[in-house]
């Protein structure tokens, strides 16, 4: 796997510099993002290497990531939403873009208007966008989604055997992709993921044949098995855990640094934060940064016990975080680092290589997808890649 130099240096050494008025940093680092697409693309050997790059890229931004991904040979990407399809339409009028959401009511001739392919998940869908097809005299290309067990979107398989009976509503549109999703991949070793396989193959052959698709990034590493004609990973290009149990394979891609505000000195048994609820058993010194929730560094991730919290770094060393997260602040114990290097002003790093997305959300009880997708909406933003 290739070295992506760590950018802890990116803050304190930015190639981009960072403005005096930025309070905390996201750095997206898209040599990463670019390594671990390769390496997706790699272990799927046969199949196609497609992007996930819903709800804004995870939060890391659409267009840079699409970009990114573009220009490392990603030639299919899917979104959520028809406007975050129109948003990557803007970029590249040649790639192929599939919309999750399906065929909006009465919206076809927005997908038309910017040839995006609706994933078709209902009887319904299907008949209007063959409908609309043969208004326009086109056959124009859609996904059809068969649901195989997660019960959110798709064809149940009784309205498979419905289409496979209808075959004036499949000559009126093409079939690009045959696709379904699996609901534990993240789980290796749990049988549905054999079940919806296995259904999988049982009512895509009721159709006529198209290319198929049934891994998310964790399904793609089940194995040739899963990957059929084309992988649809998501999280792990963004350096999340895929999978539960395993060393995670990825390179990071995201680093928040936010800026020291003040430092102070806390007396033994006296509190820090909202609630009291961190009382400190020795006199500790004190660093309050400027980033909170509302930064996306999830309240749950709070320390109020002498429980192991999560920790920060400043350089080399460890920072633990105490007491409440607060909307826009976090505090931490910094007791025992030189003050020349715990100061006003200073960077502490508190999401990177050291403590990764899974870290933080493992301890908050939720996962990294939620994190990445909330992390800085007012938070500076720097894209980094190559030297
Ligand atoms: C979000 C999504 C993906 C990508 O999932 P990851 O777990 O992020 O790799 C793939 N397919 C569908 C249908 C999705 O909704």
């Amino acid at each position: 796997m290739q070295h992506v130099p760590p950018i802890s240096d990116a803050v304190s050494h930015p190639r981009t510099a960072i403005p005096a008025d930025a309070r905390a940093v996201l750095t997206i680092n898209l040599e990463a993002l670019r390594a671990n697409w390769a390496t997706i693309n790699r272990i799927s050997a046969a199949a196609e290497c497609a992007g996930v790059i819903k709800a804004d890229a995870y939060g890391l931004g659409l267009e840079e990531i699409a970009t990114a991904l573009r220009d490392e040979g990603c030639k299919t990407f899917f979104v959520a939403t028809l406007a975050e399809a129109r948003r990557l339409r803007a970029i590249d009028p040649s790639i192929v873009i599939y919309v999750l959401d399906g065929l909006l009511l009465g919206a076809a001739a927005h997908y038309a208007g910017f040839d995006l392919r609706p994933c078709l998940g209902s009887i319904e869908e299907i008949s209007e966008w063959a409908e609309f097809c043969h208004q326009k005299g086109q056959r124009l290309r859609a996904a059809i989604h068969l649901d195989t067990g997660i019960n959110r979107l798709g064809l149940p398989a009784a309205d498979v055997d419905i289409l496979a009976a209808s075959p004036e509503l499949l000559s009126k549109f093409r079939c690009s992709l045959m696709m379904s999703h699996l609901a534990c991949a993240d789980e290796p070793a749990h049988p549905k993921n054999r079940a919806q396989r296995a259904m999988f193959e049982k009512l895509r052959v009721k159709l006529p044949p198209a290319p198929a698709s049934l891994a998310n990034s964790a399904g793609t590493f089940l194995g040739p098995d899963f990957q059929y004609d084309l992988v649809r990973p998501g999280i792990a290009l963004f350096g999340g855990r895929a999978f539960v149990g395993e060393a995670n394979p990825m390179q990071w891609v995201v680093e928040l640094k936010a800026r020291i505000l003040q430092v102070r000195d806390v007396a033994e048994g006296d509190s820090v934060g909202y609630g009291a609820s961190y009382r400190c058993d020795r006199p500790t010194r004190v660093a309050t940064i400027a980033c909170g929730y509302a930064d996306g560094f999830l309240r749950a991730i709070s320390r109020v016990d002498r429980s192991a919290g999560a920790v920060g770094f400043i350089g080399p060393h460890a920072v633990p975080v105490i007491g409440r997260v607060s909307m826009d602040l976090i505090t931490l114990d910094v007791t025992g680092v030189p003050a020349a290097l715990a100061h006003r002003g200073a960077w502490v790093e508190v999401l990177g290589s050291r403590t990764t997305i899974d870290d933080l959300t493992d301890r908050a009880g939720t996962i990294g997808y939620e994190l990445l997708t909330r992390l800085g909406r007012r938070v500076h933003r720097v894209y980094v890649d190559g030297a």
